[in-house]
Formats: C-alpha cells, structure tokens, sequence
C-alpha cells in the first residue's frame, strides 16, 4: 500500500501538471523566438563578413586602387561595416567608419594594434573575434585578414560590425514571451482546476459509497461524472456491489441450508441410534429396519459432505482436467449400461439413441459425473411412466449429448436458479435424495472444460438437460 504522505491529490496533480507544461512552453517558445534566430543571426553574419573579406582581399591583389577603394565603400555602406586596411610597415592606407568613430577600428577606443598583434601570430593569416563593445554596450565581431600572394605579405585587412539582429526588437520579445506565459498558467490553472474538480468530486463520492458499501450496506448508490471512464467505475462497482450482495446472500443460505441438511440426518440417525438402544435392540426385524435408515441417512450425509468437498475443490481451481480422448456412443454405452442394473430393478426404463462413432477430448472421469448426474435428476424427476431418454447427436464442430425425462418440467422463473448451489426446488419429494448441489457440481466441470450447456423444458411435459463436447 502506498504512503498516504507522498500521495497528491488528483487536483494538485492536475495543476502541477500544467505548470510543468507552460514552464516546457515557455522555454521551447524562448529558445525558438530569441536563443536560436541570435545564433543563426550571428553565424550567418560572421560568415558574410568572412565572404566580403575575401572578395576584398582578391581585389586587392589585382592592384587596381580605384577599385579596391569602391570596393571598400560599398561593403561598408551595404553592410553596415567599418574597414580599416594598413600595409605590411603598419602604414594606414584606407579606411571607411559607418559608426562615427564608434567602432573598434577607429577613434579613441581603436583596438587596431591588439588585433594586429592577433593577426601576425595567426597562421591561417586570418582571424575572426568577437568583442563586446564597452561604448556601444553590444556584441562585436572583428574580421582580420592578411593581404598579398603566397607568403609575401602586403597588408592587413580589418572589418568591425555589430552583431546585432537589426529590426527586431529582443527585448520586447523576450517581455511577450514571459506575458504570454504568465496569461497561459493563469487560464490554465483555472481550467485544470475546473476540470480536476470535474473529475475529483465524482471519485471522492465513489469512495464515500465504496465506503459505505464495504461496511456491508449492499444499497449504496455509484454516481458517476461528466467523464466517461469515471461514469464506467461507477457502473462496474454498482455491478460489483451486486454480485458481492449476491454472494453475501449466497454465503448466508448456503450456512443455513448447510445447517439444516446437515442436521436433518443428524437427528435422525441419534434418533435411530436411540431407538435401538431403548426398543428394538432385542427385536431383529425393527432393529434391521432403523439400521437401514441410520446406513441411508449416514450415505446421505457422506455424499452432502463430498459434494461440498468436491464443489469446492473444482470452484477453487484445485482440480485440474486430467484430459484423455474418448470415443463418445462407446463410453456412453458403457455409463447406461451401469445403470441399467439398478434402474430396471425399480422400473426405470433408460433408452440411448448414440449417433456415428466420433472422438473427443475431455476428463473422463469428470464428465462421466456430469453425465450421472444428469441421468439421476431425470431418474429422480421423470413421470409415471419411468422413462429416460440419453442422445447423442453429432454436429459439425462438437457432439451434443441430450438427458431427456418426461417429468413436471421446471418453471420458467425457477430453470435459470436450477444451477445455483443448494438450490432445491421447494416441492421436492423427500424421497428425492439430493443435496442441491448436483447441477453446481455439473456446471462447474462443464465451465473447466468450456463446454457449452442448457436446459429447456416445458411445463407438464418434462426437461430436457443438455451439453456439447468439443470435438478435437
Ligand atoms: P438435487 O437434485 O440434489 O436437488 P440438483 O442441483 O441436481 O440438486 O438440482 C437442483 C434442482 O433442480 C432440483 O432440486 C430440482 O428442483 C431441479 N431439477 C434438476 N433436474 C431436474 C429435472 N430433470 N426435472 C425437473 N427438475 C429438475
């Protein structure tokens, strides 16, 4: 079970979950809007500054000055770049200021003599800096470049811009941004919190009922919400609260009827037991007859207490199918014939109709319970004239096997609880013995297998009880 410390409640998950999300907006928002176009910005202007340096250079070196010299101008002025271009001794031979002596190259704060110093110890006879500039209070790119052909040097070449994105304003973006976030969390707090509260005031009212349901009172309502999963919970807890009703009430009979099966032959056999004790103890006939009632009474209670064994044993899952191929009419004929004995003795007439030979897979020994059972209720429940009819009829995909009797039949509202336990119909003869736990013990072993069964039957005129057997 989880600690109730470090649980949270659905709301405040909700609303974390959101603050966590604008805090995930906002910054892919401020990497996409200011970090990456400054660095694209930069990059690309580096790069052009490093193109016009090398047209510069070539021109240059064809020696035509009136054309280096425009050349120069209109970089400078296209650009927005200041040039400064000195020989090899260190003489200034050209130069072009677009910043009022505000650049790096010229005026006061001209960082000229640093920058050649860092372009005589370069040795790709390049080099490309970026200062930030006090007076201007921004980032600056530097370009130097040796001038002349192979090592012979003729000059240094120096380009000073800004390195800002022009037309755009960063610092109004960047206040947008952190708007637009701050309008974000707080519409989005008030929607998560409606919509936490949505779906939090149905469950806490779940839980008041499971609640209340778990106390034991089994008519507690399960409300569900706008939402469709919380309004499933709802429907499958209400489901829940009526089979374990159902099975409350099922725990309750199946004690009393226990108890009074139970007792029943308890009584009797003390009061044979006694019988014989005080009265027929000396007279050979009674005494036989109440032994043959405390030996009746005595099976009946041993089979009530097998079948709850086996019952359970095959609800519980601790018996496994121990499954074996069979031939159907063959086994069939065999179980009838066992029967055959007994039944005709008390005038039972039980005729099987078996179809084309046919092999199935199942227990044996499980089915042939079922089969037994099926053939003692229609034993036990048939008409005046003692008859009970067993079929087997092939079908495509399974064989279906048929246990017919030409009893009273069974009333509609009674044949669907016919298969719950103890269930015992209230007219039953007492001479009928049964445990009601026959048809629980067949429907158990027919579900392990996941065999299909039913019954129909009509009133007056008998039942017929019947279950498919795969075929293999
Ligand atoms: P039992 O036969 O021991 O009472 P079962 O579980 O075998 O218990 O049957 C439950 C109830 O189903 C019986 O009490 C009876 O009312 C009804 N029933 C079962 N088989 C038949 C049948 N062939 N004809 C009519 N009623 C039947």
């Amino acid at each position: 079970m989880r600690n109730n410390l470090s649980q949270t409640p659905l709301q405040a998950e909700i609303l974390l979950c959101f603050i966590f999300f604008t805090i995930i907006f906002a910054g892919v928002l401020w990497v996409m809007q200011i970090v990456l176009p400054e660095r694209i910005y930069r990059s690309n202007t580096i790069r052009e500054l490093q193109q016009l340096a090398d047209n510069l250079s070539s021109i240059y070196e064809n020696g035509d000055v009136l054309e280096f010299k425009e050349a120069l101008e209109f970089v400078s002025r296209d650009s927005y770049v200041c040039i400064s271009v000195y020989k090899s001794n260190g003489r200034y031979v050209y130069s072009c200021d677009v910043m009022n002596y505000h650049c790096l190259l010229h005026g006061a704060h001209s960082m000229v003599r640093e920058f050649s110093n860092e372009l005589r110890k370069s040795s790709t006879g390049e080099i490309c800096m970026t200062v930030y500039d006090q007076e201007l209070q921004m980032d600056t790119v530097v370009i130097g470049k040796v001038l002349g052909s192979g090592d012979e040097v003729s000059g240094y070449l120096f380009m000073n811009a800004i390195l800002k994105q022009s037309g755009t304003n960063t610092r109004a973006q960047k206040q947008l941004i952190i708007i637009a976030s701050l309008i974000l969390l707080i519409i989005g707090s008030i929607i998560s919190f409606i919509v936490s509260r949505m779906l939090s005031v149905p469950i806490a009212r779940i839980t008041e009922s499971a609640k209340r349901m778990a106390k034991g009172d089994y008519n507690t309502k399960f409300e569900g919400g706008s939402c469709l999963e919380v309004d499933e919970l709802a429907t499958a807890l209400t489901y829940a609260e009526h089979e374990i009703s159902k099975a409350d009430m099922m725990q309750r009979d199946l004690i009393a009827n226990v108890s009074h099966d139970l007792r029943t032959p308890l009584t009797m056999l003390k009061a044979y037991a006694e019988m014989i004790r005080d009265l027929s103890g000396d007279n050979p006939v009674k005494r036989e007859a109440h032994l043959k009632i405390i030996i009746d009474e005595t099976d009946r209670l041993a089979a009530l207490v097998n079948d709850i064994l086996d019952l359970s044993k095959l609800e519980n899952g601790s018996q496994k199918l121990e499954t074996q191929q069979i031939d159907v009419s063959a086994w069939l004929s065999d179980i009838i014939q066992r029967y055959k004995g007994v039944s005709e003795q008390m005038g039972y007439h039980i005729s099987f109709t078996p179809d084309e030979s046919c092999m199935v897979e199942c227990d044996a020994a499980k089915m042939e319970r079922v089969v037994c059972n099926l053939i003692n209720n229609a034993i036990n429940y048939t008409g005046e004239d003692k008859q009970v009819f067993v079929s087997q009829i092939n079908t495509e995909d399974a064989v279906r096997i048929e246990v017919r009797d030409t009893g009273q039949g069974i009333e509609p509202d009674k044949i669907k609880k016919i298969f719950d336990k103890y269930y015992r119909s209230e007219n039953h003869k007492r001479e009928v013995v049964g445990t009601g736990l026959g048809l629980s013990i067949v429907k158990a072993i027919l579900k392990l297998h996941n065999f299909s069964f039913g019954v129909h039957s009509k009133l007056g005129e008998g039942s017929v009880f019947w279950f498919e057997l795969r075929k293999s």
